[in-house]
């Protein structure tokens, strides 16, 4: 009944700031899909890929105007590692790309191996990066952030549910079933400021049509 996806799937992450992903990553359920190799994260800093002294990566914007963008070399090389001779996917972040989605997540889990995720920061990255190798331009809604990082981490999450294994019990995943966004634990009621709460009382029924039935509803 679950279209499971037999893969595993391994993360390269391009960014300047990598700790940021530090306690997302580790925690709950990504956490353990990391220690039980199911899903993979690695890390390649575009500083590490400069020939700067300082390490320096951002440059003021040809034509001016405000902020600073990140230098493409770096960006390259460090892509060029990410790469080897995978068939991958590279993800570019932009707030202007292709809005991900559920539909997404679940295609590139199934066709892909490897996700390289680009994640600009300031104004932004050379836009000759995008130049050098096939990517999608990637945005994860209708709104500016400060940087990649975060987009980065929502497409990593909603991927690696898509991974058989990720979750606990695969029919976790909302398209293999009725999933409702009302959700209810114990206890059955409860008072808070003089009033009842109480649980939908088809939810104890014990009639399973009838609770698929309510859980449509409320989906
Ligand atoms: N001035 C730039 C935005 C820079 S925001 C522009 O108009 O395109 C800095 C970085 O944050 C971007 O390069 C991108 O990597 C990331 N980012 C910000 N908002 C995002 C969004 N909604 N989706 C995906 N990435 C986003």
């Amino acid at each position: 009944m679950s279209d499971a996806i037999l893969n595993k799937m391994t993360f390269h992450i391009i960014t300047l700031f990598p700790e940021m992903f530090d306690s997302y990553i580790k925690g709950s359920i990504l956490g353990r899909a990391i220690e039980d190799k199911k899903i993979k994260i690695k890390f390649y800093n575009p500083r590490d890929f400069t020939k700067d002294r300082h390490r320096r990566i951002d440059r003021k914007p040809y034509g001016g105007g405000p902020g600073m963008v990140i230098e493409a070399m770096p960006v390259i090389k460090a892509i060029e590692k990410a790469k080897s001779k995978k068939k991958v996917k590279i993800i570019f972040l932009s707030p202007s790309g292709a809005q991900f989605d559920n539909n997404y997540a679940k295609k590139t889990a199934k066709n892909y191996s490897d996700i390289i995720i680009i994640c600009g920061r300031y104004e932004g990255i050379d836009a000759r990066v995008k130049k050098a190798f096939k990517m999608e331009d990637v945005s994860i809604g209708n709104y500016v952030l400060t940087g990649g990082e975060l987009p980065a981490m929502a497409i990593i999450d909603c991927v690696s549910r898509q991974i058989e294994g990720v979750l606990g019990d695969f029919s976790s995943l909302e398209d293999s079933r009725v999933a409702s966004s009302e959700v209810y634990t114990r206890p059955e009621i409860f008072e808070y400021k003089g009033k009842k709460y109480k649980v939908p009382k088809i939810l104890l029924s014990g009639d399973h049509k009838k609770i698929e039935e309510w859980k449509r509803r409320k989906s």
